[in-house]
């Protein structure tokens, strides 16, 4: 399928803390590969000019992994800056004037998620929409509800095919990877289903806490932070059915269907957590009720994953940081040999960060007479290569008009189903200590199938069996 890139980046939100941190870094690592050679206009309500816009990409780019000298002459030769408050109609028009001959502009809305709806009122009332392309931010929506209603704001304005719901962790490759590795590898699939599996683990550590950022936070939390979103997609990942045909809709839309057959969470198996000293944080309330830890297990309604349980356990302060999945295959179903059988039997880890691995977990016989066995671990380990910063994928994608990697209406709508029966505090909040692995209680929730893998540190270069 033929996709036609966009002829225009209009940027809103350019002024902003994400656009400096994240934004135009990719934006010159585009230029660099030399898949970004359009207009950009800048549109914010700070009173600046182009001259003092280019200064702080320049700053930026010093501060972000450095400046590109040839990239950012060539970035900053297309750049024009809209001063404008985004809620007065003159803005747009002096946007429309701005874009000139564009016919398929970009429109990236890195703004607050309370501006998103009047942005794209905006446009709407403008003929600056031409044949456009839309990506939002996150968060999408702070629950069903509200991602429903911004779903019908933007699709009153925009194609589907032309909304692109960002969230960065799809940009990145170990998780892309989780998807490659299951379809690349035919051994796997005849393993991948209720048969053999006997339960999925995820987790993602945090050794830092809020770093300053409480008052963003205290919006957000565990559940609507990482939750519902990069831990779920890691979900559909790893239980979705290949994806029929390629074109870009094709993984998204196999993704939302897993998604949707995914029960809501129930709060009896969810545990909240708070680590001791996030209420001193700047930014956060005395008695916040704000969750930085939790626990679920959640169960898939299909043929494929009927009854296998599915942890997913994430928190801050937390003795490490790593995002790790593992994979467990059913034990033998008898003693093999006289010895005990192993409790954990095989494995299958996926170590996404800080470091990328594979891991498979076998039992060997140990050397000697008796036939007795011991748990090892098959590892492939990857070194970045050359990965694209996850903005830079993810902003070349909409730009060419990939939605593969970008959340469809679907699958928005279906996390929030998901993780609505657990929000507004309807589960208890438990203390845990900084550098714990969180509340005692979240045991619990895993107790009837183990215990949770605890991600190392770091990876020894021989690695021991998987953790437990
Ligand atoms: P900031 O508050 O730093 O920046 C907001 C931007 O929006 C500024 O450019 C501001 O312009 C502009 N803006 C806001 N209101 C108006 C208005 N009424 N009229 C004109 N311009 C306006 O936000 P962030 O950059 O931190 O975040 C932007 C989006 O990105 C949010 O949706 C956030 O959730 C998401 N995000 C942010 C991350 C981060 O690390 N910062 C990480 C992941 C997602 P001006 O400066 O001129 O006021």
């Amino acid at each position: 399928m033929t996709l036609t890139a966009s002829d225009a980046f209009v940027f809103f939100g350019s002024t902003g803390d994400l656009a400096y941190k994240q934004i135009f870094p990719a934006l010159q690592g585009l230029v660099v590969r030399g898949h970004f050679d359009v207009p950009l206009i800048c549109v914010a309500r700070s009173g600046w000019n182009v001259e003092r816009l280019k200064e702080r990409i320049r700053d930026s780019l010093v501060h972000r992994g450095g400046v590109n000298e040839e990239a950012y002459q060539k970035m900053v030769a297309r750049l024009s800056y809209v001063d404008g408050d985004y809620g007065d109609p003159a803005t747009y028009q002096k946007l429309c004037t701005a874009l000139g001959e564009s016919v398929r502009p970009l429109y990236y809305l890195a703004i607050p998620p309370s501006m998103f709806a009047t942005v794209v009122e905006g446009l709407a009332g403008t003929d600056c929409l031409r044949e456009p392309r839309v990506v939002v931010e996150k968060p999408f929506g702070r629950d069903l509800a509200s991602a429903r209603e911004l779903n019908c704001v933007l699709l009153s304005a925009f194609p589907d095919s032309a909304v692109f719901r960002i969230d960065h962790f799809l940009g990145k490759e170990p998780v892309q990877n989780i998807y490659y590795t299951r379809f690349a590898n035919s051994i796997l699939e005849p393993l991948w289903n209720r048969n053999y599996i006997s339960s999925v683990q995820i987790t993602m550590a945090e050794e830092f806490g809020v770093n300053g950022r409480g008052k963003f936070y205290e919006e957000a939390g565990a559940v609507r932070d990482v939750l519902q979103n990069h831990l779920l997609e890691i979900v559909a990942y790893l239980a979705m059915d290949p994806s029929a045909g390629d074109h870009p809709d094709a993984i998204r839309e196999e993704s939302a269907r897993l998604l949707s057959a995914v029960k809501p969470l129930d709060p009896a198996h969810v545990v909240r957590g708070q680590f001791r000293g996030y209420r001193s944080e700047p930014g956060v309330a005395p008695d916040s009720s704000v969750e930085t830890f939790v626990a679920v297990r959640l169960f898939i309604d299909t043929w494929r994953w009927a009854g296998v349980p599915f942890y997913i356990r994430a928190g801050k302060c937390l003795p490490v940081t790593s995002t790790t999945v593992t994979v467990s295959f059913k034990r033998p179903p008898r003693e093999t040999f006289g010895e005990i059988v192993p409790a954990f039997s095989n494995h299958l880890r996926f170590r996404l960060s800080p470091d990328v691995l594979i891991g498979l977990g076998i039992r060997v016989k140990v050397p000697g007479e008796r036939r007795v066995g011991e748990d090892v671990e098959l590892v492939a380990a990857q070194s970045e290569g050359d990965a694209m910063p996850p903005y830079e994928r993810l902003l070349g994608d909409a730009m060419r008009g990939d939605t593969s990697l970008f959340a469809s209406e679907g699958s928005v709508e279906a996390q929030w189903r998901i993780v609505d029966p657990i929000l507004g505090n309807v589960t208890p909040l438990y203390f845990y200590d900084q550098g714990s692995w969180g509340p005692a209680e979240a045991d619990q929730v895993i107790a009837q199938d183990g215990s949770w893998y605890n991600p190392a540190r770091v990876e020894p270069a021989v690695c021991p069996p998987a953790g437990r």
